[in-house]
């Protein structure tokens, strides 16, 4: 099992996550500098990446949720610069195709896991599927589900679906871990003004985002209860403060690195055979320089 980093922001594995005790700023220790922090975790992610990559036994999962403006896309971007992009898969999650509804609501992600040896992040995920579907339950009556709809069996039916599922694909050799990006109330206001306010940020604006923010109070208590029920020795969540964006991507990249580190991901070695047969090799391409 992996040795997840054992952060104030992990949220515990007992149920006992509340909303309303995660900070959305977090403790500042006086003149740490955020964007060098980030930049040293990030080449610590690049040099770890390329041996997740040459060691090609496991994969990385990172799943991102979070209300609108929270920084997800930024976060991502922050994270993974440095990183060879052979190495990463990013794929975002928007409201599903009828394809997609058409299956059970794991099979869209489960496509795009990422194969041994990559990072793969989920910009949104499966988590939609007890978040926005849960604070709009009238999305369920487009996914033509089986028998009669009892919303609470099948609320604690997914939750279980996905920690069963998250486990098996740990078992698998898939490290899976899960940020959500805690923004406040008033700093995504604040944000989202600054998309009306802002001509260059105008085309990030989505009068959508206004109607889902008066539902707040309901988003939160799904967050609560889903981060509550899936939060796992095998697939933690993190509760990231993400009202100050240059002190949520380095916790971000930090805690990636921390993760990737305890996997202690060794260069793999030649086998002597194989040593040999460099030996031969080399010998053969000298003597082609010679010639
Ligand atoms: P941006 O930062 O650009 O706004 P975004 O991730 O919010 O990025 P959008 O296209 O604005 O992208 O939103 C995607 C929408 O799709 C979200 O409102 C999300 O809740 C919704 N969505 C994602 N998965 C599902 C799902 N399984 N069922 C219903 N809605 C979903
Ligand atoms: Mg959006």
């Amino acid at each position: 099992m992996v040795d997840f980093p054992a952060s104030p922001y992990r949220v515990p594995y007992d149920g006992s996550f509340r909303v309303a005790k995660a900070p959305t700023l977090a403790e500042t220790d006086g003149d740490d500098d955020d964007k060098e922090a980030l930049r040293a975790a990030v080449s610590r992610i690049s040099d770890l990446q390329g041996r997740l990559y040459a060691h090609n036994r496991l994969a990385v999962l990172l799943i991102f949720q979070a209300m609108d403006a929270a920084g997800k896309d930024s976060t991502i971007r922050a994270v993974l610069s440095g990183v060879n992009p052979a190495g990463c898969q990013v794929h975002a999650f928007k409201s599903p195709s009828a394809e997609e509804l058409d299956h059970d609501f794991l099979w869209r992600t489960t496509c795009r896991l990422p194969e041994r040896g990559r990072i793969g992040v989920f910009n949104r995920s499966y988590y939609e599927e007890v978040l926005v579907v849960r604070v709009h339950p009238e999305l369920l009556a487009a996914q033509s589900l089986p028998g009669e709809l009892e919303p609470e069996r099948l609320w604690a039916e997914r939750y279980e679906s996905i920690r069963d599922h998250e486990r098996h694909l740990a078992r698998s050799g898939l490290v899976i871990l899960k940020f959500w990006l805690n923004v406040s109330l008033e700093e995504q206001t604040r944000r989202l003004l600054r998309r009306i306010d802002d001509p260059k940020r105008n085309y990030k604006f989505e009068s959508r985002d206004v109607t889902e923010q008066a539902h707040w109070a309901d988003y939160m208590a799904s967050y609560e209860l889903a981060l509550r029920q899936t939060s796992t020795p095998w697939a933690p969540w993190y509760a990231i403060p993400a009202d100050d964006k240059p002190k949520m991507r380095r916790l971000v990249a930090e805690h990636i690195a921390e993760t990737l580190e305890s996997l202690h991901l060794p260069y793999p070695e030649l086998p002597r055979r194989s040593r040999d047969e460099l030996d031969e090799l080399r010998r053969t391409l000298k003597a082609r320089l010679k010639g």
